[in-house]
């Protein structure tokens, strides 16, 4: 099928990727012309495992473009996937600007029956908002009511996991599609189960449903796994105080079926480009309809706080003031196998640590040179605490002259060091882990001053 995608960011690349991959003809277009420069070079702006070789593979085989052209893109695709952001407007809704802006776009060229994909987190009743700002542009046309450029608007919400994100659209959990059921509706709806058929082979994964319901099933699956993230970092919280291991206690409650293993670790906070902004939009969606989500503003204070722990085990260790302290701070990216540093925790930690006083010797295999932009743009009033941060190449790096290590994102290499060599290269043996990568037994035999979160075995065992 001829495929236009609109927005090469995290979800619109790896969907154009993999919709060329199984065949298809795909044209990506970005308002961001250095994007489009890195793509057309043969390079890919933002690390996943797995796109570059399916981005050159598909390239070469002359399946996908990319371009800045609007105009060509709308053109090209009988179905046109939007994929833009929509980030937190300040009240913390969404903002749509740049969904709305792709369906001008869209309505301002199209010239032929054309099928459009809400791919991007949007509230509810969005599709209709595309839908009208579309008809707007074709009535300024003179095209109001040409049979020849009819279409029809469908939602189709993304589940993928960054960082696993080609895996996750190539073997998808399910595939979520909402369309009407008058005739166009119907019409794209078939169109989008021919898309999708080589991802249903082995069973049938498209769950289809009315518009409004997809939109909303995105924000509620969002907004759950949230869910699970803050309960387990207040159980975490209670289980320091009380001297139970969390560990323990999520294989314990993980075994229950009902419950299951996934997405129960404690840590130092969610972060990254969804979950954050998605509940904080569908807490203002509900209360622009008068109603209090009462549980997620209590997952999203949690989830605030969270951010601050690793910081306040820190000042508890070491005081309130960290003048002359170094810490080695590992991991930066909101989550392994990304150098997306939206909402990332590491922000937080070490605009704190800053404030406090601390240098900081920073590393993370693929985050750095994000790091040092969006860094950049956090500490740009505070040129004195950005002159003590300095980025590491090697994590072995980071240990010169450092009081402690601050891990904060769980990527595989941290999760067996050298723990002599460790010993030997920091001032005190003294670690941070806001990701629970190591034994508190292991640590305290090893002569290692180690706090994670929640569980208070290293200190307990002193007393
Ligand atoms: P992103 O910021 O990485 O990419 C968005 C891209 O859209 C940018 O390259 C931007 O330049 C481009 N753009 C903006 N306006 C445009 C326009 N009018 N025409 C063409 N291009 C335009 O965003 P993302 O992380 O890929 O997220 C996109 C959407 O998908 C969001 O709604 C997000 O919530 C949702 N989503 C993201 C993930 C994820 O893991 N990142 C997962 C599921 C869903």
């Amino acid at each position: 099928m001829k495929i236009s995608i609109i927005g090469t960011g995290y979800v619109g690349l790896v969907t154009g990727a993999c919709l060329a991959e199984i065949g298809n003809d795909v044209f990506c277009v970005d308002v961001d012309p250095r994007k489009i420069d890195i793509l057309n070079n043969g390079g890919v702006p933002i690390h996943e495992p797995g796109l570059q070789e399916i981005i050159a593979r598909t390239r070469a085989a002359g399946r996908i473009a990319f371009s800045t052209d609007i105009a060509t893109s709308v053109a090209h695709g009988d179905v046109q996937f939007i994929a833009v952001g929509t980030p937190p407007d300040e009240d913390g809704s969404a903002d749509l600007q740049y969904v709305l802006e792709a369906a001008r776009n869209i309505g301002r060229y199209m010239n032929s029956f054309k099928v459009i994909v809400d791919k991007s987190t949007v509230p509810v009743g969005t599709a209709e908002r595309v839908r009208a700002v579309i008809e707007e542009e074709l009535a300024r046309r003179g095209l109001a009511d040409s049979p020849a450029h009819r279409f029809s608007v469908v939602s189709n919400p993304e589940f993928l996991k960054e960082g696993a994100a080609v895996d996750d659209f190539m073997r998808p959990d399910r595939i979520v599609l909402g369309s009407d059921s008058d005739e166009a509706g119907l019409r794209a709806r078939d169109w989008m189960k021919r898309l999708y058929a080589p991802f249903n082979r082995n069973h049938e994964r498209m769950l289809t449903m009315d518009v409004r319901s997809a939109e909303f099933t995105k924000y509620a699956a969002n907004a759950m796994l949230a869910t699970r993230i803050s309960f387990m970092n207040e159980m975490a919280n209670l289980a320091d105080r009380v001297g139970a291991d969390i560990e323990a206690v999520r294989r314990g409650i993980g075994s229950d079926p009902r419950i299951g293993y996934h997405f129960l670790y404690a840590g130092c906070g969610y972060g990254g480009s969804c979950f954050p902004k998605d509940v904080q939009a569908l807490i203002r969606t509900a209360s622009e309809m008068g109603h209090n989500l009462r549980i997620l503003e209590a997952v999203e204070a949690v989830n605030h706080e969270q951010k601050e722990i690793l910081v306040n085990k820190i000042v508890a260790a070491l005081g309130p003031d960290l003048t002359g302290r170094t810490f080695a701070v590992w991991g930066l990216a909101f989550k392994p196998n990304t150098d997306d540093m939206r909402e990332a925790p590491s922000r937080r930690v070490i605009a704190q640590l800053l404030a406090r006083g601390a240098s900081v010797r920073a590393y993370d295999p693929v985050a750095l040179n994000e790091a040092r932009r969006v860094l950049a743009m956090d500490l740009a009033d505070a040129p004195e605490q950005q002159a003590r941060l300095h980025f590491a190449c090697t994590q072995d790096e980071t240990l010169i002259g450092a009081d402690a290590i601050v891990i904060i994102t769980e990527w595989k290499e941290f999760k067996s060091p050298d723990f002599m060599h460790l010993k030997s290269m920091l001032k005190s043996p003294l670690i941070f882990d806001g990701r629970n990568l190591y034994e508190p037994e292991a640590m305290t035999e090893l002569g290692i001053d180690y706090h994670s979160i929640g569980r208070p075995y290293a200190q307990l065992a002193d007393i």
